[in-house]
């Protein structure tokens, strides 16, 4: 099969621009000539007002094969170092005059060639010096080009380097060369002989520069000249094993870490993927080619859907833009921010409340900014993980307690007194669906002197007669220091935010790093919310038909003989083995059942189980079906 030689060339105002060139058989011709004619309209030296491509058929008894030369990089911290490497070289090459030599350097700098020179007499014996010698008819063996991406990428720079070295190196005479790159962008340069391979120099010029050139270096008569140029200019080869750049020998091993957790995940399926939805969050969604029945979103009432909610949204869009441009306290602050304060603190019945990008900012800012070293933070071991890392980033000292147990609390407050102290707890826990001892909570807390504060991501929008969340749910009769929850769960939007008192949100806005070093939320998101409370608020019904919703499905699980009970929207169905769990959820998924297998380290170890979540949406008959699904399912793992 006949190979050809195709050769780009690119040039302004008679200055070259930039050259590439390849060896390929007929059929990649078109291909390749379009990518290196890209290559040589998007050069960083400028635009051409001349591209050259030239193609022509090469006889396969011409061509030479040779092995790449073994690579090794120098990572060197400066120029200076780099030229200590050329010197080192030169040496090493048994050649005397190495600063001679490389003051020559800079005569190759305009020069399209390379300079032919004599090292015992520093003669150059290029017939054209302003022209120079250039290596061409030149590739690497087919197969082993990385990425050929149009431009001056340094894959395309050390594949064609190493080609071109190694024809050099194997030229008559030349006992090695020095080569530092044109490209302003491209700073590695190399050093290349038989004996030494080919050395990378990592820096060899400053970044910007164009001064870039190349010496052969001739030891041998004047007779046998003319045969090196010839090999140079003419001989056709083909160089094998050119590596890519990433198997150097430093990048080798660099992600093995990585790949080895990512395995020992899978053998224990503990591997998380993600599943893609292309709709609307809703109770129903398309996912998989199909529709499903969404039984695992914390949307609970279903207010990321409503048209009421995203009218409201599109007008706000339209007024304020899509982002607002920087953190509250620069010019990020807007009317939307603080009517959306004012209506959560209404909701809440709080002095104040302070939105954040999300609940878990607002859990570990709040957290960080109010606790720090030399304090003691009380935690319920189910707490979830933003409470968690707002008490590690605290660097207070932190003391977990068992699960909602109130003596537990007791017993460990008085274990490890302190002068300043906070317990924090969620109200509704987000795997378990169980609710918080709000009353005795709040008394032992005020009976300590500590902080008490309950995170509401799971109980606003879904506890009490109207939503309002756990203080409802408890009658009012005892209120935490601090309530924090989430925008992003029954409010079906995002963001996070705190309730308190004024002098609370003022001291967040001073010290919360995470409120203080964001941008903050988008007006769209903000005017979600704003409106998803506003529903709440003038439709209470929604909230106790999702807490029908619940009574009504787990009643079904429980004629079916599988215990289930909650008071919230969350619905744990244990099941224990990782595996199992997930097989269950994969089979439910296949019938069209959208539900999430919790394993750990979200739960501890041995506990995974279904976590289902319902909507006010939900339709009877849905649930009875879903219900009846989960049952058959949940039988099959026994
Ligand atoms: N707190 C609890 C109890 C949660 O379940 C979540 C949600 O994942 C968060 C905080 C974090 O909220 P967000 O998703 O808004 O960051």
């Amino acid at each position: 099969m006949p190979l050809y030689s195709i050769k780009m060339r690119a040039s302004a105002q008679g200055r070259h621009i930039s050259g590439a060139e390849k060896i390929i058989p007929d059929s990649r011709i078109p291909t390749c000539a379009s990518r290196l004619l890209q290559r040589g309209l998007t050069h960083p030296k400028g635009s051409p007002d001349l591209l050259n491509i030239k193609i022509e058929c090469l006889q396969d008894k011409d061509i030479l094969y040779l092995d790449a030369l073994p690579v090794s990089t120098v990572d060197v911290f400066d120029v200076h170092e780099g030229m200590q490497e050329i010197r080192k070289f030169l040496e090493s090459l048994g050649l005397a005059n190495a600063e001679k030599i490389i003051s020559l350097l800079s005569g190759a700098y305009s020069m399209r060639g390379a300079i032919l020179l004599d090292v015992d007499t520093l003669e150059r014996l290029e017939p054209d010096p302003g022209r120079g010698v250039r290596a061409t008819y030149m590739d690497q063996e087919a197969g082993q080009r990385s990425g050929e991406t149009p431009g001056a990428s340094p894959k395309n720079h050390y594949q064609e380097a190493i080609v071109l070295a190694t024809k050099v190196a194997n030229a008559p005479n030349v006992i090695g060369e020095i080569c530092i790159s044109d490209d302003p962008g491209y700073v590695t340069g190399y050093v290349a002989s038989k004996s030494a391979g080919y050395k990378r120099i990592t820096r060899m010029k400053e970044y910007g520069s164009e001064n870039g050139g190349r010496i052969f270096l001739y030891r041998g008569g004047r007779e046998d000249v003319g045969k090196t140029i010839s090999y140079l200019e003419k001989q056709p080869v083909i160089v094998r094993n050119v590596q890519p750049l990433e198997s150097k020998e430093k990048a080798a091993g660099k992600f093995d870490f990585i790949e080895k957790e990512l395995q020992a995940m899978r053998d224990t399926h503990l591997y998380r993927t993600m599943k893609t939805i292309r709709s609307a969050q809703s109770r129903t969604v398309e996912c998989g080619g199909r529709t499903m029945l969404m039984m695992a979103s914390n949307n609970y009432l279903d207010m990321s859907s409503r048209t009421d909610v995203k009218q409201h949204a599109a007008q706000i869009l339209e007024v304020y833009g899509a982002g607002s441009g920087g953190s509250r306290l620069t010019t990020g602050n807007t009317a939307l921010h603080e009517m959306l304060e004012q209506k959560i603190a209404s909701f809440k019945s709080t002095e104040s409340a302070l939105v954040f990008n999300s609940g878990y900012t607002a859990n570990t800012a709040a957290i960080s900014a109010l606790m720090g070293k030399g304090d003691t933070i009380f935690s319920d071991e189910l707490n979830h993980a933003s409470i968690i890392d707002g008490c590690r980033l605290s660097g207070a000292n932190v003391v977990v307690y068992r699960h909602n147990d109130m003596k537990d609390l007791e017993r460990s407050i008085s274990e490890h007194p302190c002068a300043r102290g906070l317990i924090v707890s969620d109200a509704v826990f987000s795997m378990d669906g169980d609710i918080l001892h709000l009353p005795e909570f709040v008394q032992i807390a005020d009976k300590n002197g500590l902080l008490s504060m309950v995170d509401e991501a799971h109980s606003t929008g879904v506890l009490g007669k109207t939503g309002r969340g756990i203080t409802e749910h408890f009658y009012y009769q005892c209120r935490p220091d601090i309530l924090m929850g989430t925008l992003s769960k029954a409010i079906g939007s995002e963001g996070g935010f705190v309730c308190g008192s004024k002098n609370l949100t003022e001291y967040l806005k001073n010290k919360a790093r995470g409120f203080i070093f964001s941008t903050s939320l988008s007006p769209v998101a903000m005017a979600a919310s704003y409106k998803a409370f506003e529903v709440i608020e003038e439709h209470p019904e929604l909230v106790a038909r999702l807490q029908e919703n619940v009574r009504f499905f787990c009643q079904c699980l429980q004629e079916g003989g599988l215990f289930a009970h909650s008071e919230t929207a969350v619905i744990p169905i244990l099941i224990g083995d990782e595996k199992k769990a997930m097989e269950v959820s994969q089979a439910l998924f296949e019938e069209g059942y959208f539900t999430s297998a919790i394993r750990y380290p979200t739960v501890k170890k041995g506990s995974a189980r279904l976590r289902i979540a319902l909507m006010a949406t939900h339709e009877r008959e849905q649930l009875k079906k879903a219900a009846q699904a989960i049952l058959k399912h949940f039988s099959d793992t026994l």
